[in-house]
């Protein structure tokens, strides 16, 4: 299984956002007991955040693969999906960070002002660190809820012939092509951006 550090590397520092996504995906290889290998997971998540990353580097679900599915909702939500049974579990991070006293509210004020003082930085530096590790620490009830159940299988990811745009020549999967005066356009094309 992947550590907390190789997510880290993968996504480029270290923050809360990166620690809930590596405790959601554990709670589900845990669940499924395993990495997708090929499509046998599949992964809905409901924002684009930082835990995403966390997501495609511990279960193998990836947004390449067509087994990482995204909702912009903006929750904190996701869901696992085993093929072909359609067992999944939804899980809901509810995490709250921790209150934060008035001289800290007082520094956050002053870096989100632009304040990048040596004393600013090592502050949010370590309260960033902080929070990394009570997210890796805390129990599982602390940070999320977990709903198992069974679930329609989205259809698995195909693969489509390719034409060519009647405007920029440039190869475009055929069901993104649009038609317009009895040109086939890709969707910039179409939609006169480039
Ligand atoms: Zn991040
Ligand atoms: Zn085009």
């Amino acid at each position: 299984m992947k550590t907390f550090d190789d997510i880290v590397d993968f996504h480029g520092h270290s923050c809360p956002g990166l620690a809930l996504g590596y405790r959601v995906s554990s709670r589900a290889i845990k669940e499924f007991r395993g990495r997708s290998g090929d499509e046998e997971l599949v992964a809905i998540v409901e924002n684009n955040s930082c835990a995403v990353d966390a997501v495609q580097v511990m279960t193998g679900c990836t947004f390449g693969k067509g087994n990482l599915i995204f909702k912009d909702y903006g929750k904190q939500v996701y869901t696992f999906i085993k093929r072909p049974s359609g067992r999944s579990i939804r899980i809901s991070v509810h995490w709250k960070k921790p209150a934060e006293s008035e001289e800290e509210r007082k520094i956050w004020e002053r870096y989100m002002k632009g304040d990048r003082s040596k004393k600013v930085i090592h502050f949010i530096h370590n309260r960033k660190a902080a929070k990394v590790s009570q997210i890796l620490d805390a129990d599982e009830t602390e940070l999320m809820t977990v709903t198992k159940g069974k679930q329609v299988l989205p259809p698995e990811a195909r693969i489509y012939p390719s034409i060519d745009c009647d405007e920029c020549g440039e190869k475009v999967m055929e069901p993104r092509a649009r038609v317009r005066n009895g040109k086939l356009l890709c969707i910039p094309c179409f939609e006169g951006k480039e």
